[in-house]
Formats: structure tokens, C-alpha cells, sequence
């Protein structure tokens, strides 16, 4: 099973790069004992943010998660088409509730790049 791709400079719904928006997320509560005894969070959605672009948190914040979801399956399926489409359903829906779960506020704007350094 391939598992979907996480870059925090991507938009988490549908993979548009440079996302102006980020939801804030609540901590993760799993953590992982590695086999050194280390806690490590699990995975790559243990982090604080979850990005997203301008047309995707619109949909967010309209509640449409049905266009959201055909939006996110749609650009993990065009990127990758080798992929089985059930499958990547699937964890696109997980995906969706890792959102849900740890939803901790509205959307904010991502901040600008700084020292004039542009972006992508
Ligand atoms: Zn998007």
C-alpha cells in the first residue's frame, strides 16, 4: 500500500503547492516507542498545521466536504494514476478525519515569506 504524501508546502486537500491557509491542529495524542525507547510522533500528521489553498479551505469552511473529497481524490489519483482508486479513497476519507479530529480552529493566513525571498 502506497501511503499518501505529506509536504507541509503543499496544500493537504488537493496537492496545489504554496498554500495560503493553515488550520490549526490540536497535538497529536499517539506517540510511537521506537525501538531505541525514543517517543516519536506518529507519522508525518503529527504536525501543527494543515495547509491548504484558497479554494479548498473555501470549501472546508462551506462544509462541502463531498466536492473537498472529489477535489483530494481527484489530484492524489491525477498525480499518481497507477494508484487504485478505492484504496486511495479510503485513506483520503482518513485522511479527512485526522482533520476532523484534531480541528482546532479556523483557518489562518500563512505568513509571508520573509527577507524578500520568494516562494516555490
Ligand atoms: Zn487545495
Amino acid at each position: 500500500m502506497t501511503l499518501l504524501p505529506v509536504q507541509a508546502d503543499l496544500c493537504w486537500f488537493c496537492r496545489q503547492s504554496d498554500p495560503a491557509w493553515r488550520y490549526p491542529l490540536e497535538p497529536v495524542q499517539e506517540l510511537v516507542t521506537s525501538l531505541d525507547g525514543t517517543l516519536t510522533i506518529a507519522g508525518p500528521l503529527g504536525a501543527p498545521w494543515w495547509p491548504a489553498c484558497e479554494f479548498c479551505r473555501m470549501l472546508f469552511d462551506a462544509k462541502d466536504y463531498e466536492t473537498l473529497f472529489t477535489r483530494a481524490l481527484t489530484a492524489v489519483l491525477s498525480a499518481e494514476p497507477e494508484r487504485d482508486p478505492d484504496e486511495t479513497g479510503l485513506q483520503v476519507a482518513e485522511r479527512f478525519q485526522t482533520l476532523g479530529a484534531r480541528y482546532n480552529g479556523p483557518a489562518q493566513r500563512v505568513p509571508a515569506a520573509v527577507d524578500g525571498l520568494t516562494r516555490g
